[in-house]
């Protein structure tokens, strides 16, 4: 799309949103069924797009795409009276006689920018939030998935007027245009190198942001914990993408009595779920690009590799790997892995746990496999993250009435369910005055009346 276009186009959107179209509920409504009817129809052609882009499975495309995506608008049609209504609060003393309430309000034409790993789910998923709270929406989808974007533009277009939501394909200078504009609401999912970006153009004309960004998710496993179970889980949410997730386990610190059990138990989990030549196994996706490729190949260079490590260039292939004890200053401790490598280290005592993990900003997430309460209640209280998982690994991110989001590095605001719908939304407090009474105390002069304000505040407010 040429940059005159944009910018005609949110014109287009602005002067839509100030139509009042988008703030009936039932046309909502409409439009959330209606998606939802086009997504089904589609749902082949969404694992074709997948498959070509970085050969997704159907299983997998269901799960982490279609099925969250899915989940997502049944609940927002089944809740979007609910959350629409203004909400009555307790009102004030103060004010007597009044009511109060707070009234759900859509920003208006918001921008959502999404990465490539979860390409469908990651733009759908927010667009869902946007269209309930009665935005209007562009989204910018990634440019390393033109299969599913491409699909995503025709599925949208199928559903929504141009000036009510569109997308936008392109790679970093139609994002870099797009972020030239001023915009109500942003909503971006990617790195933190780009989040910071995207945070400063927004500071510009002081746009509310939600910033979903990654990070070193540590995965702690102490001596008390089932390690034949561990591996299991933790394989699965390692491998699950090729590795290529937000909140995959990055590194795991594992005590070292049990460590060679679960290198063991975690190389029989990974032969199980892939084979003996992940290459050949239907459910084992591939790195996104070559310069993802290249930067998790050379990741592998000088480290002990204690499984896997078979990697082809020509098919964009690393197999399941693990590593063992990297140092703190290798390529692979340095930064955020997101692949199909996992460093192993092994901790003896809880300060030297959180000597590792206090090397890195505040994680996305953190997992932590034991048996002891005090011990995961102490990791959970020590340590600032965005949300985590005790004895297994990814499932918070199924459950809607979790909020999902980071905490400093790793991201700004929530999603997911009722919170996806409030982060597009502003809260507007009203309070409803009645005039049949009009206490006198607090207008001038006040001569008189400082005593009686004290008490008053004391008691009522
Ligand atoms: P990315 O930041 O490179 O790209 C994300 C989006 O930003 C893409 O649409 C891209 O076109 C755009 N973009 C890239 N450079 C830009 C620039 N200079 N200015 C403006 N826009 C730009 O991220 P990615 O590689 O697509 O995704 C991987 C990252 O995303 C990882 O760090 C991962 O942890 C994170 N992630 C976070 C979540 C979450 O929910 N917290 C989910 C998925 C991925």
């Amino acid at each position: 799309m040429i940059l005159n276009d944009i910018e005609q186009l949110i014109e287009r959107q602005r002067h839509y949103f100030s139509s009042q179209h988008t703030k009936s509920v039932s046309y909502r409504k409409q439009l959330l069924k209606a998606l939802k009817k086009e997504i089904q129809k589609c749902e082949q052609d969404i694992y074709d797009a997948l498959y070509k882009d970085f050969k997704k499975s159907r299983f997998e495309g269901y799960l982490t795409e279609i099925g969250l995506v899915l989940s997502e608008l049944d609940l927002a049609i089944s809740r979007i009276e609910t959350w629409t209504k203004p909400q009555k609060v307790q009102a004030s003393l103060l004010n007597f006689p009044s009511s109060d309430y707070i009234y759900k309000n859509p920003y208006g034409t918001v921008l959502i920018i999404a990465p490539w790993n979860y390409p469908f789910q990651l733009a759908i998923a927010p667009l869902i939030g946007a269209i309930t709270a009665g935005n209007t929406a562009i989204i910018k989808p990634s440019e390393l998935t033109p299969h599913t974007s491409a699909l995503m533009a025709k599925i949208i277009a199928a559903v929504f007027t141009e000036e009510h939501v569109t997308v936008i394909e392109g790679g970093v200078e139609t994002a870099q245009e797009l972020l030239r504009h001023r915009w109500d609401y942003i909503f971006f999912t990617g790195s933190v190198k780009v989040g910071k970006i995207i945070a400063k153009s927004a500071a510009e004309f002081m746009t509310p942001i939600t910033l979903e960004l990654g990070g070193k998710t540590p995965c702690i496993i102490d001596e008390t914990a089932n390690i034949a179970l561990a591996a299991k889980r933790i394989v699965w949410g390692k491998f699950l993408n090729a590795g290529q997730t937000c909140i995959a386990p990055d590194y795991i610190l594992i005590k070292e009595k049990v460590k060679s059990d679960f290198i063991e138990c975690a190389k029989k989990e990974i032969e199980k779920a892939y084979s003996s030549v992940p290459k050949n196994s239907k459910d084992y996706p591939r790195i996104i690009n070559t310069r993802n490729f290249e930067r998790l190949a050379n990741m592998l260079q000088n480290e002990t590799v204690l499984f896997g490590g078979d990697i082809d260039a020509q098919d964009l292939y690393i197999s399941p790997t693990l590593i063992e004890n990297p140092s703190a200053d290798s390529p692979v401790m340095k930064e955020e892995i997101f692949g199909p490598l996992l460093p192993i280290i092994s901790y003896s005592s809880f300060e030297e746990l959180q000597g590792v993990i206090n090397n890195y900003e505040h994680p996305l997430t953190l997992y932590v496999f034991s048996k002891s309460k005090s011990f995961t209640k102490q990791t959970i209280e020590t340590f600032s993250f965005g949300g985590g998982v005790i004895n297994d690994t990814l499932v918070h991110y199924g459950n809607k009435k979790l909020p999902f989001g980071g905490v400093g590095e790793s991201g700004i605001g929530n999603c997911h369910g009722k919170y996806g719908f409030d982060a597009f939304t502003h809260e507007k407090s009203i309070v409803k005055k009645a005039n049949w009474l009009d206490i006198p105390i607090r207008y001038a002069p006040y001569e008189g009346k400082l005593g009686m304000i004290k008490k008053v505040m004391k008691y009522l407010g």
